[in-house]
């Protein structure tokens, strides 16, 4: 309730709750900071794992922070906020999700400090985003700049692998599934992949386009199974036993329409009166089936790809004409697919030309553990490729994909901006020196600010060590020292629990683009929640009240997303 001139004015809803100024601010950075809390412990190669459950029951176990704030369902609209930043840097970069929130929680709680010596927001929020600036051009500077000639000849590509393998080793050490050895078949894998999917841009660096590369998961088997398969694998069957399991020199129609006769609506109805009725109905519909394969054979097809179904009798007269047909294949697949075999999906079968067929050397079903897949392979685009990933449970598969995801995005940051930096927080000491340097230049009370700033990023160096086991305070003095020695790829061998002077050295390193990105994204979230002075919220819904009326029982356990803790 406002008052003006004395006249009390309602302006909010009744059951509205509102919270201004500090409170709302104080309340804001704890529920970002409890968020940046568990995540905490998740950071780096000594990370725990999170075990995650739905509503549904579903469970989720990973140590992926783009994965963990996917699942949270988070109710805070400030930690909301930090689940946001989080997703868009796993969307643009595709790595440094904790680090990101870890670093907005500790810009928070370097703030509430600032706050409590009476300095104002927006002085905070100036001081931040200096910093910020500052440390995006130091960055550049201690980057190590990569050479990486041509990809297409094997002296070029044995020039940037062993860089590309730091940066993959790096991103995907710090998951769960790593035994050395498998860790350096993922590599290959992925720097094969990636490398077959890239395009040399004007500018000598290399475009990778993530979507010409398939993640297909199959559970059996283990890791070590898994493969890259040059071309595109669909996790479908063929589907007449009649017709071939593998076709040479393949034409490949894409359908986007059902090879069925579509059945009539049930209030429908039609007469039918004798035996012979009957008949002459079910041949008519067996002579459209059969019209629709002649037209597919006319054209000179010898594989159908279908998005839709495919009729029994349909069926029948593809295997009769000896084409391999696939059915019910996924949008996302389709689309992959036409772009691989240089076809083009035709939604009505009438249409189909001999222009719109795609080709690939060869379209063969293969048995892959329990279960038989299709491979396409040799396609006309010889960039799109799929890794096959096998793993003995769900969990196993799931969280594979996601490393190589990481990975496969790690491997294009490098070709896309060849810079890489140590990792193990070398980078992150430098810049906390460097910036507290640059804080006396500014002077004033963004000073503080700066000096907040170079705080924070020394949270990364912090939560490591202690994920290691070390010595916070003490590995803290150690990098301060070596840094100021000039050693700036200093950092800490987490696997090993000690400091060492070049994380390069001991194949930790990460792409410039991803630091930039995380320190982008979490200034600017850290901004955000500190640019809010008011929370007006209004009243939680009542379940009997909401739009969907009944829950399903399995929405039970949801909480309303309207509630605020
Ligand atoms: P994010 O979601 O932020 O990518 P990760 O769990 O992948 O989180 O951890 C990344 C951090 O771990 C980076 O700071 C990186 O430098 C560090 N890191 C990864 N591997 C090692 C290692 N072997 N030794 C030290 N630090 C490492
Ligand atoms: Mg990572």
């Amino acid at each position: 309730m406002t008052a003006l001139y004395g006249i009390p004015v309602v302006i909010l809803k009744e059951g509205t709750s509102r919270t201004q100024g500090r409170d709302a601010l104080r309340n804001n950075i704890i529920a970002a900071r409890a968020l940046a809390e568990v995540l905490k412990t998740s950071l780096g190669p000594k990370g725990l794992d999170k075990m995650l459950v739905d509503s549904f029951g579903d469970i989720t176990v990973t140590n992926d922070g783009a994965a963990i704030v996917k699942e949270m369902e988070v109710q805070h609209p400030a930690a909301k906020l930090l689940v946001e930043t989080a997703k868009a840097v796993d969307a643009e970069v595709g790595d440094g999700t904790t680090s990101a929130v870890v670093l907005s929680g500790a810009l928070l709680s370097k703030a509430e400090a600032l706050l409590d010596q009476n300095i104002h927001p927006t002085i905070i929020i100036e001081g931040y985003k200096k910093a910020m600036a500052k440390a995006l051009e130091i960055l550049d500077e201690i980057a190590v700049k990569v050479d990486i000639g041509n990809l297409e000849t094997p002296e070029g590509l044995s020039r940037v692998k062993p860089t590309l393998s730091k940066v993959l080793h790096t991103t995907l050490a710090s998951k769960y599934l790593a035994t050395p050895d498998l860790i350096n078949k993922l590599i290959d894998m992925v720097i094969s992949a990636a490398v077959a999917a890239a395009e040399k841009r004007g500018d000598g660096t290399y475009e990778v386009r993530l979507d010409n590369i398939k993640i297909e998961k199959k559970k059996g088997a283990s890791l070590a199974d898994s493969q890259l398969v040059y071309g595109i694998v669909l996790d479908k069957e063929v589907v007449h036993p009649g017709m071939p399991k593998r076709v040479e020199k393949a034409r490949i129609a894409l359908i986007d329409a059902p090879l069925e006769i579509e059945k009539p609506e049930i209030t429908a109805k039609i007469n039918i009166t004798s035996p012979e009725q009957i008949r002459s109905f079910l041949d008519e519909e067996a002579k459209m089936l059969k019209d629709m394969v002649e037209k597919i054979a006319a054209v000179g097809a010898n594989v159908v790809i279908c998005q839709k179904g495919i009729d029994d009798v349909a069926q029948h007269f593809l295997a009769k004409k000896g084409i391999l047909a696939v059915r019910r294949v996924k949008r996302s697949d389709m689309e992959k697919l036409e772009r691989a075999t240089g076809g083009r999906i035709v939604t009505s079968i009438r249409d189909l030309s001999e222009k719109d067929l795609g080709y690939a050397e060869l379209v063969e079903e293969r048995r892959v553990g329990n279960d038989k897949m299709v491979f396409i392979e040799g396609c006309k685009n010889p960039k799109a490729v799929t890794l096959l990933v096998r793993g003995a449970n769900d969990m196993v598969v799931d969280e594979a994909e996601r490393s190589l995801n990481d990975a496969l995005h790690a491997a294009r940051n490098v070709l896309r901006d060849p810079k890489i930096i140590p990792g193990g927080a070398a980078a992150e000491i430098e810049l906390a020196m460097k910036l507290r340097k640059y804080a006396e230049s500014v002077g004033g009370k963004e000073q503080l600010a700066i000096q907040a700033f170079a705080e924070a990023l020394e949270e990364i160096p912090v939560v490591l060590a202690s994920t290691a086991g070390m010595d916070t305070l003490e590995t803290l003095m150690e990098l301060r020292k070596l840094h100021s020695e000039g050693k700036i790829y200093a950092g800490i061998d987490v696997i090993n629990g000690k400091v060492v002077e070049d994380m390069l050295a001991i194949n930790v390193a990460e792409p410039v683009t991803v630091k930039k990105q995380v320190i982008k994204a979490a200034t600017e979230a850290a901004a955000a929640v500190l640019k809010v002075d008011d929370i007006i919220a209004a009243s939680p819904m009542k379940k009997e009240e909401g739009k969907a009326g009944k829950k399903e029982e399995g929405e039970e356990g949801e909480k309303s997303k309207f509630e605020f803790d």
